[in-house]
């Protein structure tokens, strides 16, 4: 592990979860969804048992293949409806393709990764997720080479909000917990988290719900906020040397 940093109070890194904060998951599951049964009608019916099967994807507990298989079955078997193994083999794959098919990056995604890049702070994705899988998803969207580092619940053996992952981030940078800033879309296991391990916590509230944080907590509705928050709430974030030309698009100050 890196000697920690010296400096005290400067933020070094900056740490982004990856599903419903960088990459559009939710609208992706739901076209497999449609792909599986012809419709999105029951996502909350489907959410609620992926919940169940998946919990948190914690640290490497199962076949991720099998799990997703069960889930299925049991989405069907909640509206009374039993399929064999044939069957519900070829309705996974159609799903599956379906899903990669529509894994996109949110409208936000790239021009906050280019800002943070610009600045010199290093990056981080913190994802809970089955490793192949996730390894994958970021491969087909482009982000296979953005990050300095990338944690994985299933390697690392502990899933946010567990503080043993985001204290894999900072002893992987050797940086000490205050020096790095975590951003995801899930209060708890997200931003609560990174508070509770010592870090900055930001929330990306996507839906702009406007539900209380806890104190600690910082707030944003979209990635294009991140650079202001950075630079004006936290302490001493470096500016980019020349801002990507897309920032200053969103900010209105380029051409
Ligand atoms: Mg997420």
């Amino acid at each position: 592990m890196a000697e920690p940093s010296r400096t005290t109070g400067q933020i070094k890194a900056v740490c982004l979860d990856i599903d419903d904060t960088l990459v559009d998951s939710e609208r992706a599951s739901r076209e497999g969804l449609r792909a599986l049964v012809g419709t999105d009608r029951a996502w909350q019916v489907w959410r609620r048992i992926t919940d169940e099967h998946f919990g948190d994807h914690a640290a490497g507990d199962g076949d991720f293949d099998a799990t997703s298989a069960a889930r299925t079955r049991a989405f069907f078997a909640a509206f009374g409806h039993e399929i064999d193994d044939a069957e519900l083999a070829r309705r996974e794959s159609d799903r599956m393709a379906a899903m990669r098919r529509a894994w996109r990056l949110f409208d936000d995604a790239l021009p906050c990764l280019d800002w943070l890049r610009a600045t010199g702070l290093r990056l981080v994705a913190i994802t809970n997720a089955p490793s192949a899988y996730q390894r994958r998803k970021m491969a087909d969207v482009g982000l296979a080479g953005t990050f300095d580092t990338v944690l994985l619940s299933e390697e690392v053996g502990a899933a946010k909000p567990d503080p043993r992952i985001f204290a894999a981030a900072c002893g992987g940078l050797g940086l000490r917990p205050e020096e790095v800033v975590h951003v995801g879309d899930r209060l708890d296991a997200d931003a609560v988290g990174a508070v509770r391990a010592g870090m900055h916590g930001v929330w990306l509230d996507r839906r702009d719900t406007g539900r209380a944080a806890p104190d600690g907590v910082r707030v944003i509705s979209s990635l294009f906020d991140l650079p202001e928050l950075l630079v004006c709430d936290l302490p001493a974030v470096p500016r980019p040397a020349a801002a990507p030309a897309v920032v200053g698009e969103v900010v209105g100050l380029s051409r």
